[in-house]
């Protein structure tokens, strides 16, 4: 019901953002009849669920760079080419690795108990005895930041922050940085460690892995050498840094307030991860050949890694079966006039290995292999209820095809946003054009790197309806008889 609603709301905004700028409204689109059988078949799907119950059931956690993440490749290529795509192979690289170990927590005083605490990738270990350690409380990073030169010295920081469930997500951008940056600057202020609340919305007992970005000496906490792939993280000075789950993290809070000033919190803080080298992570990647050489490629995936907590269903095994799924259908309905090419990537969770490394190899492919536009799944499995386009002004004509194939799905039109996800990003950002089928985030946090993450979480009419979204996107651009241009030149 509410999402009815919602799609109400949105619907007369889109009629008008198509309305303006013209003299008069632009007669309606019609979805291509073929497109739309593809479409409504795709309902019945059963291809996604069946990858993501294979991939969380024959392999589970597929944490980057170990022998796990190595199965799922082998899996992978063999499930794609049972599927009948073609030219299935994977791209290998070497990427440093970090694997996690021991890891607790617990208040030695002034009110003794245990908490439940996970490292977040990339944090430094403690050694087998742990540190112990006052905790310096924070209510969010921006009071981390104003904390005085060297006043956490000796100190565990606890930083907290507040996240609700947002239907787009944008609230992990809000509270993200308790993750991705605080650990940093509470390094710089001296702290010898730091515990944050998790970067989720659910109230299990239940800790949120995810990285967090150590600087290269010098740059300062605003650094971002995890994701330049320029830098080895492995390298880089970092403290311990774990994340308690939201009943934990609120717990600590009541005791930082309740302990008398002569008993401050004391925690002692155990975890014992390490890095273990370079190691071969890799992209599978299979095609669906085009009939037309010179029209270019529709790049399109998901990330094959997981972190190691659960079985990765939500992120992201979800991901790449929907758009295996979806490429397969309209492989079986024939040949299409452009190549789809799915890209099952690695290494994304610990740094964006296998995208970054992707758009190297092949940005300046030319002729046959000349990407025309890029495409992304990793929010989880639930709904697609919003489409936003990336496309240049000579393909309104496309994008409003798009729309109209997605519309009859409860997909509402979006702005001219789209980004693509992280392991595209970079063929986004540098002028390609790109289309985002935005995904309902409303349980996404709940589980969200975190051991809850496993198959019975799926809805499948919502999985079939993403399978179906990106059949109709799919269908649509790689048939399209325009050429698919830029969305912008490269900057
Ligand atoms: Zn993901």
């Amino acid at each position: 019901m509410r999402k009815a609603l919602l799609l109400l709301a949105a619907l007369p905004a889109a009629a008008f953002a198509q309305v303006t700028g013209a003299p008069s409204p632009p007669p309606r689109t019609e979805a291509d009849a073929r497109v739309e059988r593809l479409r409504d078949a795709a309902l019945k799907d059963d291809v996604a669920f069946d990858i993501m119950e294979g991939l969380t059931t024959e392999i589970g956690p597929r944490m980057a760079g170990t022998q796990q993440e190595a199965r799922a490749r082998t899996w992978a290529v063999a499930k794609l080419k049972s599927l009948g795509f073609r030219n299935v192979r994977v791209e290998e690289f070497r990427m440093p690795t970090w694997v996690r170990g021991a890891e607790t927590a617990e208040i030695v005083s002034p009110f003794p108990q245990k908490l439940s605490v996970t490292a977040l990738g990339q944090s430094a270990s403690t050694g087998p005895n742990g540190i112990t350690a006052e905790v310096v409380g924070f209510d969010n990073i921006e009071a981390l930041r104003r904390a005085p030169a060297g006043s956490l010295r000796g100190k565990i920081a606890f930083v907290s922050h507040s996240m609700t469930r947002t239907q787009d997500g944008s609230q992990y951008g809000f509270a993200g940085p308790a993750r991705w940056n605080a650990p940093q600057v509470a390094k710089d202020k001296g702290a010898v460690g730091i515990v944050i609340r998790s970067v989720g919305t659910d109230y299990h007992r239940n800790p949120h892995t995810g990285g967090t970005n150590w600087a290269v000496p010098g740059e300062g906490a605003a650094g971002n050498a995890r994701r330049s792939g320029a830098v080895d993280p492995s390298t880089l000075p970092a403290i311990p840094a774990g994340a308690l789950s939201l009943p934990d993290a609120e717990n600590l809070g009541r005791m930082l307030e309740r302990a008398p000033r002569n008993r401050p919190v004391r925690m002692r803080l155990v975890l014992t991860p390490r890095w273990i080298g370079q190691q071969v992570s890799g992209n599978v990647v299979a095609e669906v050949p085009g009939t037309d050489p010179d029209a270019g490629v529709v790049l399109i995936g998901g990330h094959l890694d997981s972190w190691d907590l659960a079985t990765g269903a939500f992120d992201n095994a979800a991901g790449v079966a929907i758009t295996a799924a979806a490429a397969k259908r309209v492989m079986d309905a024939g040949r299409p006039k452009r190549t789809i090419r799915v890209v099952w990537f690695g290494a994304e969770e610990v740094g964006v290995f296998g995208g970054t490394e992707y758009h190297r190899r092949h940005n300046a492919d030319t002729g046959r292999g000349r990407v025309v536009l890029v495409g992304e799944s990793d929010f989880g499995a639930d709904r697609v209820w919003r489409v936003d386009f990336g496309l240049g002004p000579q393909n309104k004509a496309l994008g409003d095809r798009v729309a109209a194939a997605l519309a009859p799905l409860g997909v509402a039109r979006g702005g001219d946003r789209a980004a693509g996800g992280a392991d595209v990003g970079a063929w986004a950002r540098e002028g390609t054009a790109v289309i985002d089928l935005q995904q309902d985030g409303m349980r996404y946090f709940d589980l969200h790197h975190t051991p809850d993450d496993t198959l019975d979480k799926v809805d499948r009419e919502q999985l079939r309806q993403n399978v179906a979204a990106w059949t109709a996107m799919l269908a649509t651009v790689a048939n399209a008889p325009e050429e698919i241009g830029r969305a912008s030149s490269p900057d």
